[in-house]
């Protein structure tokens, strides 16, 4: 009887730290600009700095933001176009984009980005209104 609670409470213990370590995890990728959650995926090979760039630019994107990335173009892709790289996706929610439920848009983006440059492609591969924020 006694083994069987202790087991319990390991298993629980355990559990709990499991639990912590995820959320950890996710909240590295894990990004708030404005109204907008973007949430890259947590095998991504973007590192913490580049994932806080593609925020900014992703959120630029949703948000149909003019200033743009400042590109510095390889005379190669000048002549022959971008080479890029497999795609990564990341997720992210717009709060609040209608008055009635559901209120918010979850969008999926498709990021490749070139290996000569700095040029990022973004692509909108899946987009629809989820119930997040309540009504006011
Ligand atoms: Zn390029
Ligand atoms: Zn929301």
């Amino acid at each position: 009887m006694k083994k069987t609670l202790i087991s319990i409470i390991i298993i629980t213990t355990l559990v709990c730290a499991l639990c912590t370590m995820a959320n950890a995890e996710s909240n590295s990728f894990h990004h708030e600009i404005g109204d907008i959650t973007i949430i890259f995926d947590s095998a991504s090979s973007f590192t913490e700095e580049e994932q806080t760039q593609l925020a900014q630019l992703i959120t630029n994107h949703a948000t149909g933001s003019t200033n743009n990335e400042v590109v510095s173009y390889n005379l190669m892709c000048t002549l022959f176009g971008h080479k890029y790289g497999s795609a990564e996706l990341a997720y992210t929610t717009t709060h609040k984009v209608k008055d009635t439920a559901p209120r918010c848009k979850e969008e999926c983006y498709s990021i490749t980005q070139c290996t000569r440059c700095d040029h990022t492609e973004l692509e909108i591969v899946n987009s629809s209104y989820i119930n997040c924020c309540p009504e006011d």
